[in-house]
């Protein structure tokens, strides 16, 4: 936030907006209509580092191929673009000293992640083709489970956790110093990565499975385990993951609007993507109108009980902004992350945990899993 003060380095582990870079060729440096984030909004709610989600729709790109690298390698390819082409804006940053460096200059970070490892193809030299792009953190899987990595939201990740080959692919992430994302991955596949991982692990888009009960978010025993690793759980600003119950009346609004986003679907030219976003639209216009409001404090019950869990030191913040059709009331876009801030504070947070909350947490994991300089190099020869 103020930029004087390394405590108040702002970071959001997790936004979708590189989508919107592909996709609709949207102009991150002015205010857009839509959408949940882009540099005019994020100086106003005084953000200083965003990583963009690297997103790989496995039914529409597949859970590996070239297709599935392609469709990372573009949306990596639009966040450089960004950097290269408003230097005055925006710099690419891959480390804690970038963001503090880039954040003094009074510029924004642009970091990438991968969500779900489904451009690696089942290779694990393409674990380090990616962090050369500038990749610094990658989940194993999104929602869709692959040979070697079960996932939250199918069946078979029910009881698939690593196989041999999931295992390499974490310690290849250990070797260079790219940060291990546990958001998505089923409950085997945490604790295999717990087991295999010398180094931080990070959740950059969950809650407490223990406020609201649904497999994306953490039980109180990972929580736990991701603190002793030494990392962060950073909490997600989507209300279906925050308040109990949401998730079953969406659903049930769901089949009410389904007419509403077919004819959406049929109206869009374009892409699956292009036509999923369309849809989307529709989702999150007919959401806030028919599905109770969810307050700003119900994130910081969350980060409470995390706090409580474990310490201060565990938890931050990751959004999925422009992933995600409604938000809580008052963080309606990243412009109103100060409403965030002065909850905390009203919950009786310092100016020194605040800023660890919304950044400093994160900036020491990524000190804390990256090589040094001399040990990148190393790591690429
Ligand atoms: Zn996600």
């Amino acid at each position: 936030m103020s930029v004087d003060d390394h405590l108040f380095i702002a970071v959001d582990m997790h936004a979708d907006t590189a989508q919107r870079l592909v996709d609709e060729e949207v102009n991150l440096n002015e205010r857009l209509a839509d959408g949940h984030l882009d540099a005019v909004r994020m100086r106003e709610g005084e953000l200083n580092a965003q990583f963009f989600a690297i997103w790989v729709e496995p039914q529409f790109y597949g859970t590996g191929g070239q297709r599935a690298i392609e469709r990372a390698d573009s949306q990596i390819a639009a966040v450089h673009r960004l950097a290269r082409d408003n230097p005055e804006t925006w710099e690419l940053a891959t480390t804690a000293a970038d963001i503090r460096r880039i954040a003094n200059e009074g510029k924004l970070a642009a970091l990438i992640g991968l969500e779900g490892a489904y451009a690696i193809d089942e290779r694990l030299e393409m674990v380090e083709r990616y962090f050369r792009m500038g990749v610094r953190y990658m989940s194993p899987t999104w929602t869709v489970s692959t040979i070697w990595a079960g996932s939250s939201g199918d069946q078979v990740g029910r009881t698939r956790g690593l196989d041999d080959f999931g295992k390499q692919v974490i310690r290849e992430m250990n070797r260079l110093g790219m940060m291990i994302d546990v958001s998505h991955v089923s409950d085997r596949t945490f604790w295999d990565i717990i087991d295999t991982s010398t180094k931080p692990v990070i959740a950059t888009h969950s809650g407490a499975r223990s406020i609201a009960n649904v497999s994306r978010n953490l039980d109180d025993e990972q929580l736990r385990a991701i603190a002793n690793t030494g990392g962060v759980c950073s909490v997600v600003f989507y209300p279906a993951f925050l308040e109990p119950g949401w998730r079953e009346k969406k659903n049930l609004v769901e089949i009410e609007i389904a007419r509403l986003v077919r004819e959406a679907e049929r109206h869009t030219e374009g892409s699956p993507s292009q036509k999923r976003m369309a849809c989307d639209r529709v989702r999150e216009r007919e959401f806030a109108r028919r599905l109770p409001p969810v307050p700003v404090a119900r994130v910081v019950d969350h980060i409470d009980h995390i706090v409580r869990l474990t310490s201060v030191d565990h938890v931050g913040i990751g959004s999925d902004f422009d992933g995600i059709q409604a938000t809580p009331q008052g963080l309606s876009s990243v412009a109103e992350l100060p409403n965030l801030a002065a909850e905390l504070k009203r919950s009786g947070y310092s100016e020194t945990d605040v800023g660890k909350i919304l950044g400093g947490n994160v900036l020491r994991v990524m000190e804390d899993v990256a090589q040094d300089d001399a040990g990148v190099e190393a790591a690429l020869k």
